[in-house]
């Protein structure tokens, strides 16, 4: 049986869609932001904290559990500047828990989300794995914090571990039953088609004088249920044995500025937007765009969706949104 913690979260509630077709999962999920109706009711639901050692206690001693595959986290950039304890408590205090229960269990088998915000303002524009990781603020900092606790585990308790370094995560499953719901919405795409949809009076583009060729941030947007097939390929590696320990970027490998993702959702609505722009946004840096090249040659994944179908599963979704 898989334990997925934040199972009930966006990329959470797409990685247990896949997930349950091969393997018998648990998700554990507090519903701060996630959502009950996401969860695939194949899966077994426990709703609680997992900071709480006794929900854990109680998971892993009546559940046959091989492996943990972690996504519940805050995760905006901006709230991470104004509130970091809340980044530090649930991000790094709960996952050390929740690490400590599953080696007290003999669990070692642990699957980690990670972040393109590890890597701070990098120096060049295709950022491989290998590169530095400087963060430029707390979300980024409690991320790469668990990563090196990782690798001190690993070498001290036997913990096998995959960190996947998600770039921009969007889009929806093709369904159009499950999505992206976050209360206040701050993504860049559901925003913009949030607008679209008649639900905001404009969007706004946070600055517009970075040093790229239109002037707007460069990011790297990769298709949910694209980074929840990389979790499948992740986790065969763990338990078949060919992977003890490694980090892989999840991108697509290709850039698109703030403008370029207005108008690709323009084209996809056929609707056109009100676009004011206003200050840059703190801790944004200029481009990050991903090179997944080391999870294709040792796992053979890639991105398989562009960015229009990421965004026409994204509006498909918004059209039908259930939650
Ligand atoms: N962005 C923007 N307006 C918005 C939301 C986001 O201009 O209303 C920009 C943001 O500055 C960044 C990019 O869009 O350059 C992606 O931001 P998002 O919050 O979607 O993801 P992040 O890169 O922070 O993970």
């Amino acid at each position: 049986m898989i334990l997925v913690v934040g199972g009930a979260g966006y990329i959470g509630s797409h990685l247990v869609k896949e997930l349950v077709e091969k393997e018998q999962v648990i998700v554990l999920d507090n519903l701060s932001t996630g959502h009950r109706e996401a969860v695939d009711h194949r899966a077994v639901f426990f709703q609680g904290d997992l900071g709480d050692e006794e929900n854990l206690e109680f998971v892993f001693s009546n559940y046959p559990i091989k492996a943990v595959m972690h996504f519940a986290a805050n995760s905006l950039v901006g709230e991470s500047v104004i509130n970091p304890m809340k980044y530090y408590e649930n991000n790094v205090s709960s996952t050390l828990t929740l690490l400590r229960v599953m080696l007290d269990h003999n669990v070692n088998n642990f699957i980690f989300s990670s972040t393109a915000a590890t890597y701070g303002v990098p120096n060049v524009d295709i950022i491989n794995e290998t590169m530095q990781t400087l963060p430029i603020n707390p979300y980024g900092r409690s991320k790469l914090m668990i990563e090196q606790i990782l690798q001190d585990y690993s070498k001290a308790y036997n913990l096998n571990y995959i960190v996947l370094r998600y770039f921009n995560a969007a889009g929806a499953d093709e369904s159009g039953h499950i999505g992206e719901s976050h209360e206040p919405e701050t993504h860049l795409i559901p925003v913009i088609l949030q607008h679209l949809a008649g639900k905001r009076d404009k969007i706004s583009i946070f600055g517009s004088d970075y040093n790229t060729p239109d002037g707007t941030c460069i990011r790297d947007y990769i298709h949910v249920t694209d980074i929840a097939n990389a979790h499948i390929h992740a986790l065969n590696s763990l338990l078949n044995g060919t992977n003890k320990t490694a980090i892989y970027n999840l991108g697509n490998g290709l850039g698109y500025s703030v403008k370029e993702i207005i108008e690709t959702c323009e084209t996809v609505t056929g609707l056109k937007a009100n676009v004011e722009i206003t200050d840059r946004r703190e801790g944004d840096p200029a481009i990050l765009v991903a090179s997944s090249r080391k999870i294709y040659e040792e796992l053979g994944w890639k991105a398989e969706k562009n960015l229009k179908q990421i965004i026409e599963s994204a509006w498909n979704w918004h059209q039908n949104q259930r939650y």
